[in-house]
């Protein structure tokens, strides 16, 4: 479970999060929508810390991740998994390299231990057989798909997925959003910022719409897209649709 409690960020002068409490509870699956720079990847970016937050608490299972020593909070932040819309893999490492590195260094697993984590993981998202390529011989849409067994392999509590079919020629997009429905029906817990609406209808549990920094609504998919309550929401998928 992740819980988002009255978060707030600043740049300088700007405050790109005024407040966003937000909840994914074990096993769901929530669609964050909104417009350009209403702060979704700043929100995404917070909740393990790779921005800080200049107020509020994240918690993972109940775990603040806000507080604590510097090695719990390692931990506790390799718990939450990431996954962007460039896959960020290491060009010079193999797809079981790119998948071994931080469960080696930042988790300490043994060869052996990693290896054969990392053939669970790949053949979770259908790339076993690729274990021994590179990054550059693989296609954008097996690349994420990489990208994402590496974040499954550190065994996080929930994965945050920041548009991760946004880079990808439109016939591979497909491949990608089948994993990521088949983590869901295995009960992974993800925080997912998309623009493909079809998919959040077949697989979100919830859907939220952000703008300019603060949650404006919340519903399932039939409600968000079928009835939205908010005027701002109305206009945004009106304009997205
Ligand atoms: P998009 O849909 O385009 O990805 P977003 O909703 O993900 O947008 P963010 O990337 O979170 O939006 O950005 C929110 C706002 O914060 C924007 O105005 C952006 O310019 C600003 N911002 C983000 N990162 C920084 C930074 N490191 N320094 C200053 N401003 C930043
Ligand atoms: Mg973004």
């Amino acid at each position: 479970m992740l819980e988002i409690v009255g978060l707030e960020k600043r740049f300088g002068e700007r405050q790109v999060l005024r407040g966003i409490d937000l909840r994914v509870e074990t096993g769901e699956l929530v669609f964050v929508i909104g417009p350009s720079g209403s702060g979704k990847s700043t929100m995404l970016r917070c909740c393990n810390r790779l921005e800080e937050p200049s107020a509020g608490d994240i918690l993972v299972d109940n775990r603040n991740i806000m507080h604590g020593s510097t090695r719990d909070l390692n931990r506790m932040r390799l718990q939450v998994g990431m996954v962007f819309q460039g896959f960020h893999l290491y060009p010079h490492l193999s797809v079981m390299g790119n998948v071994t590195l931080a469960q080696r260094k930042a988790l300490g697993r043994g060869r052996a231990e990693a290896e054969a984590k990392a053939m669970e993981m790949l053949d979770q998202v259908g790339l076993a057989h690729r274990a021994t390529a590179m990054p550059a011989e693989l296609s954008g849409g097996q690349q994420q798909r990489v990208a994402i067994a590496r974040a499954l392999a550190l065994d996080p509590k929930v994965v945050l997925f920041d548009e991760p079919t946004s880079a990808l020629d439109p016939e591979l997009v497909g491949s990608v959003l089948k994993v990521m429905k088949q983590l869901k029906e295995k009960g992974l817990t993800m925080l997912v910022v998309s623009h493909e609406m079809g998919f959040a209808r077949e697989a979100a549990d919830r859907v939220v719409f952000m703008d300019q920094g603060v949650v404006v609504e919340e519903g399932p998919p039939e409600q968000i897209f079928g009835a939205p309550q908010a005027e701002r929401t109305r206009a945004f998928l009106a304009r997205v649709a």
